[in-house]
């Protein structure tokens, strides 16, 4: 199965660029490729997509002095250029590649970045901008093979009396002009933004473990990521790399399509509801992170909760009436088990920090999203807090899979702590707050985790085709918009709530 919402795209317009195909055959001729199968929902998004696309195109202004309805030429060929040293300390060479689809034809080369989402209001990012249009206004074409690992055989380099930079959003046909000049225009950008920064640029500003690990091709020799073999008790599926998360392991449950659509990243039906309950619980949780990014960092204390108690919000989260009086309660609450409270002075926390560890058996990247890690002295411990109007009865590793990652990921020793991290769960429900910690030397609790992880993840590793369930799962799903079986939102949400019947944590 493809890996990347935007592959099969690049495939259908390099067949109507280069092929000579029509659309509608180079959607079939990718669709029919059996050497490279494509999920029935990324095919789907596929078709969308590449219409986006030739519809976004159509509506862009000929750039000056094209005439109205002349095109620009397709170029297959890579632009690149090469640069000596900017500074003492600089490599030799370093190389300037830009990729997308590239365009060319009276006196312009045009790049189109090709984004999955809508660009109506993407952030700008002046960096990557100034270093396309530098590439634009003084590359030439790239001769050596793709996955040649010398330095590039460029080509002649053909002066342009223009440069534009544009990007196009699959999701919705937008676009936009990012930039549009003439090659001098272009290199003073360049210096002015890409220059400036070039330190980091060539060091790649670090590293910092998080969600994108999982699409890296170097995930298993990041010197940040720790490589622990049989971490998730499965052995290697033959599939290409993947990642997993504990979101990963509840949407499969709910259905297989959705989490492999979440990993290639389609673009998601905003509009999705969610229950007042999860609403709550995203509520006092995003307040309580807020209260341990303060700086000074200190402990919360009751007067920390929102003060409107009928109707607050945090991070776009909004409650009101009872769920709103819940939350203050339950933010008020935290205040009598933060963990910052004892020592103050001698203490850190770290909200909602991902941790990310690389499982080569199985082939597998594990990201976690902790809730927070902190330290007391010398002790580090990671807790994860539940919200839910009762406290739940039954294994709290069962209840919440999320803690027996937790356990595991400390007994591996990818957590923080000479000694070790502690594991607690902290649970704020409307009969009051509650701290369970968790013995992550018992071997009992470690088996127990073992279990629970297992058996989120063993069927996940061994699926190649991800089929869809379609019925209740659709009611919440922010992809049904490119599932060929989606059940009609409608039905599928009055399933839901019918079965909702207890309260969701979040
Ligand atoms: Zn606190």
């Amino acid at each position: 199965m493809t890996a990347w919402s935007l592959g099969p795209l690049h495939d259908v317009l390099d067949s109507v660029e280069f092929g000579s195909l029509s659309v509608a055959d180079a959607l079939a001729k990718r669709g029919a490729d059996a050497r490279r199968p494509l999920h029935p929902a990324l095919a789907q998004w596929t078709e969308h997509a590449v219409r986006s696309y030739f519809t976004a195109v159509a509506r862009i202004p000929a750039p000056p002095g094209v005439p109205d309805g002349a095109l620009l030429d397709p170029v297959s060929r890579l632009w690149a250029r090469q640069r000596g040293p900017l500074k003492p300390g600089d490599p030799d060479v370093y190389e300037e590649v830009v990729g997308d689809r590239r365009y060319a034809g009276h006196g312009i080369r045009e790049l189109r970045m090709v984004r999955t989402a809508s660009v109506a209001d993407r952030p700008r990012d002046d960096r990557e901008i100034a270093l396309a249009v530098g590439v634009l206004a003084g590359g030439s074409p790239v001769l050596s093979a793709r996955w040649e690992r010398k330095r590039l055989r460029l080509g002649r380099f053909d002066p342009v009396r223009m440069v534009r930079l544009v990007e196009i959003g699959c999701a919705d046909a937008s676009y936009r002009v990012l930039f549009e000049g003439t090659p001098e225009e272009a290199y003073a950008r360049y210096d002015a933004d890409v220059t400036a920064h070039i330190d980091r640029l060539i060091a790649g500003g670090g590293f910092r473990p998080g969600e994108d690990c999982g699409r890296c091709a170097a995930v298993a020799r990041c010197p940040e990521v720790p490589s622990r073999p049989g971490f998730l008790g499965v052995t290697h599926s033959g599939l290409p790399r993947r990642s997993w998360s504990m979101t990963t392991g509840r949407s499969y449950r709910a259905c297989p399509a959705r989490a492999h659509l979440a990993d290639l990243f389609l673009p998601r039906d905003g509009s999705m509801e969610n229950t007042e309950a999860i609403v709550r619980g995203q509520a006092v949780h995003a307040w309580i992170e807020n209260l341990h990014r303060r700086t000074p960092q200190r402990p919360c204390s009751p007067d920390d909760a929102p003060a409107q108690h009928d109707a607050w919000e945090c991070a776009g989260w909004a409650v009101t009436g009872h769920q709103a009086r819940l939350g203050v309660q339950m933010i008020g609450d935290h205040a009598l088990v933060c963990p910052l409270r004892d020592r103050p002075d001698d203490t850190e926390a770290h909200p909602e920090r991902p941790v990310v560890v690389y499982d080569p058996e199985a082939d597998v990247v594990v990201i976690a999203k902790t809730d927070l890690l902190y330290r007391v002295g010398h002790h580090w411990t990671l807790r994860e807090t539940k919200t839910a109007k009762a406290p739940g009865e039954g294994d709290p590793l069962e209840q919440y899979p999320q803690l027996a990652l937790a356990v595991l990921l400390a007994r591996a020793g990818v957590l923080p702590g000479a000694e070790g991290c502690r594991v607690e769960l902290e649970r704020l429900t409307g009969s009051g707050p509650v701290v369970t910690a968790l013995d992550v030397a018992a071997p009992d609790v470690v088996a127990q985790a073992r279990r629970v992880l297992e058996a989120h993840v063993s069927p996940w590793h061994a699926d190649a085709e991800y089929p869809t369930k379609p019925g209740e799962a659709c009611g919440d799903c922010p992809f049904t918009r490119w599932c060929p079986d989606a059940k009609d939102a409608k039905d599928a949400k009055d399933a839901k709530d019918a079965k909702d019947t207890g309260e969701a944590d979040a």
